[in-house]
């Protein structure tokens, strides 16, 4: 048991008592069956009226029980034949599980139960449920925290708060009420996370996490970097070769950046801003002022195709000014990797473009004097500092951070906290706002025809397919299907087809043809969600547009309303829809502004997912929740500014003890 206890990062008694429940469940006193609630757990004490195994679709076992207040059912799907026979008509039955109400009447799917008088499914306290993995049952966890509550009453933990906060309850007290909340507890604050018990350890937590984050931030700044000077020269010549002006915000961002360059303390930067609004260039200008001064740069995407995206458009800025561009993925193999890494060993590529494989232990850089990562929260921080890592002897790269999902401010200090920000908050001139409508799947012919009549008058559209589950091969496929049955039905325009799983150059062609207007209609999964840009496409109908986040949802409209044309973007969807997609979708109708969307998706989904907690590990906070506690967020970054310089040895103990691994803990 303890190898599987360490296995989810339980090695100590206070990861014990740190390893807090996820919820509570109400066992304290028995409801009558008149007195249930839709989807609130209870238990319940009645007679069994009958009991019969039906043989529809699934063979189920239906128990009707009851109390003088009402009728019960019970639905087992698994069960075997003893369990038939000990509901006796006539027996008192003991019930715990969750009421759901069908066509009028209520039903529990497989309550646990207790047959005869004097059961005992009534406990004296809430009942904690533990986040746990396979193996490790909930009684299991029950018994050692309640082991370890008992020494921790008998040798409380130091309380690292004191004379910081004027938090009423102790540490020790804060602890034992989440693990044993007793019965008058009120579950409805617990579960908004406003207990006093929970606000004293998320305070704490978030302490902790800030002194970390400060931590990255200080031992990175400590490594020298090279003093990178901005040249005049190589800016000039790149954007005179620009068919644009870069906007004032792009103008003060490079200034900015190169501010921080000229340090000989590694930059650590953060740029936000919105999709479209120009992150690569200002990106470009970075880079093209390292390699001015000698230095080597990595700019490193999530996904193939947006690495790709970046290889192409860098290829064409820096081609004219006689600066080469390498690229190095996971599909780089053989001869060609190996001549990549001599070059990028001996220096004589400056600048490479490329995924995670960038990361890699045998990419080793002659002068590596600037490290970009595009969309770094589909990153974690680990990985970036991973590449900081490869410069030359003691000498650390710049770090220039890039997101077009803009994220709250609460997440921000959460996600890139060890990062200084600078915000592009102006879009070239000429976008125009893309008006979007929400459409019942019913319609889908009436859109296609649509999309067929747009597409002949010049227009350019992409159709975007989605799948059920987050699966490549699943999108492919309703990508693939879609395409024919569009093809059939608008026989004569010119439709083509990108996915993930097309070789780069068939990609690369595709994309080409689109761009040039030999393709009208574009059919693709969500890989084209960031990055690609073909300002004539001025139509995007999104299929199923239920299934996706927001974030998502953003970043693909954000394909559109790139040109002079008005823009439209049409959200199909199918009934029935979750209150959840209903609002997505809603706000996707109303607001255009990444922040408006990003605060209104962290409201809906909570901050795990938006952030993708198992990219970044740092969503996965123990007691804290954002947004619910973002200003004790707030009050935390302050604190730890503060500890962090006073008093060092009460910060470490204070990361030490939240710092226990982070498992990846099943939610039950
Ligand atoms: P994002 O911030 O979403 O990464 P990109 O860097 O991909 O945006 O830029 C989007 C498009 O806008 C690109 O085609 C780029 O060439 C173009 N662009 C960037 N800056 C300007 C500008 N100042 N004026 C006009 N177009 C610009
Ligand atoms: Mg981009």
């Amino acid at each position: 048991m303890s190898s599987r206890l360490a296995d989810l990062g339980v090695r100590s008694l206070e990861d014990l008592l740190f390893h807090f429940p996820l919820r509570y469940q109400d066992r304290t006193q028995t409801t009558t069956i008149g007195g249930l609630r839709d989807q609130v757990d209870a238990v319940v004490e009645a007679e069994v009226r009958a009991a019969a195994v039906t043989m529809g679709r699934r063979r189920t076992l239906l128990v009707k029980v009851e109390d003088g207040t009402g009728l019960l059912t019970l639905r087992f799907f698994h069960f075997r034949q003893s369990q038939v026979s000990q509901f006796k008509r006539g027996a008192t039955v003991q019930l715990f599980g969750t009421p759901r109400w069908l066509g009028g009447q209520v039903e529990m799917i497989h309550p646990e139960y207790r047959i005869g008088a004097g059961a005992d499914l009534v406990e004296a306290a809430l009942t904690p449920v533990y986040p746990t993995a396979s193996g490790l049952g909930q009684s299991t966890w029950r018994k050692l925290c309640s082991q370890a509550l008992n020494l921790l009453s008998k040798n409380p933990p130091e309380d690292l708060l004191k004379q910081i906060t004027d938090d009423d309850i102790t540490l020790a007290d804060a602890i034992t009420f989440l693990h044993n909340p007793p019965p008058n507890a009120e579950l409805g604050q617990i579960q908004q996370g406003t207990h006093p018990a929970q606000i004293r350890l998320a305070r704490e937590e978030l302490i902790a996490h800030q002194l970390t984050v400060q931590g990255v931030r200080d031992s990175e700044r400590q490594h020298p970097a090279p003093a990178i000077a901005a040249s005049s020269t190589a800016s000039a010549a790149f954007l005179a070769g620009l068919p644009f002006e870069p906007t004032a915000a792009q103008q003060r961002v490079v200034r900015e950046l190169a501010a921080d360059m000229s340090q000989t303390q590694p930059m650590l930067r953060l740029v936000q801003g919105d999709v479209g609004s120009g992150k690569t260039l200002v990106a470009a200008q970075a880079a093209l002022d390292t390699i001015a001064a000698g230095y080597q740069v990595a700019f490193m995407a999530p996904t193939e195709l947006l690495a790709e995206q970046h290889y192409a458009n860098l290829e064409a800025w820096f081609t004219p000014l006689k600066q080469s561009v390498a690229w190095l993925s996971g599909r780089t193999k053989g001869k060609v990797r190996q001549t990549v890494l001599n070059q990028l060993a001996s220096g004589e590529a400056s600048l490479v473009v490329g995924t995670h494989a960038l990361f890699q232990e045998d990419v080793q850089f002659h002068r590596l004097g600037l490290i970009i990562v595009d969309e770094q929260h589909r990153f974690g921080v680990h990985q970036r500092l991973s590449l900081a890592d490869k410069g030359t002897g003691d000498e650390h790269p710049h770090q220039l951070a890039l997101t077009a999902t803009p994220i709250p401010r609460s997440l921000a200090m959460v996600a890139y906290g060890d990062l200084d920000c600078s915000v592009i908050d102006e879009l070239p001139p000429g976008r125009q706002p893309v008006t979007t409508t929400l459409m019942d799947h019913t319609r889908r012919d009436a859109v296609i025809k649509r999309v067929g009549a747009a597409c002949r008058e010049g227009r350019q559209a992409y159709w975007v397919c989605t799948a059920i589950e987050e699966s490549d091969a699943l999108e492919i496929e309703a990508a693939e299907a879609t395409r024919d049955q569009l093809q059939q039905t608008l026989s004569g325009l010119r439709i083509g087809l990108v996915h993930g799983k097309l070789k780069p150059p068939e990609k690369a062609d595709v994309m080409a043809a689109f761009k040039a207007g030999e393709i009208q209609l574009l059919v693709a999964t969500t890989v084209i969600e960031v990055g690609v840009d073909v300002p004539n496409a001025s139509l995007m109908i999104i299929d199923n547009a239920e299934r996706l986040g927001l974030a998502q949802l953003h970043q693909l409209r954000g394909r559109v309303g790139r040109g002079s044309i008005d823009s439209h973007c049409l959200l199909l969807y199918r009934q029935p829809l979750s209150k959840t997609a209903q609002q997505r979708l809603k706000v996707m109708q109303d607001s255009h502004d990444g922040f408006v969307i990003a605060e209104a998706d962290l409201d809906i989904r909570g901050p795990g997912e938006l952030l993708g907690t198992r990219q970044t590990g740092l969503a996965a906070f123990r007691v804290a929740l954002l947004p619910e506690h973002e200003q004790l967020l707030i009050e935390a970054q302050e604190i730890a500014g503060r500890l962090y310089e006073s008093d060092p040895r009460r910060a470490e103990a204070l990361m030490q003890r939240w710092a226990g691994a982070r498992a990846d803990f099943a939610r039950v």
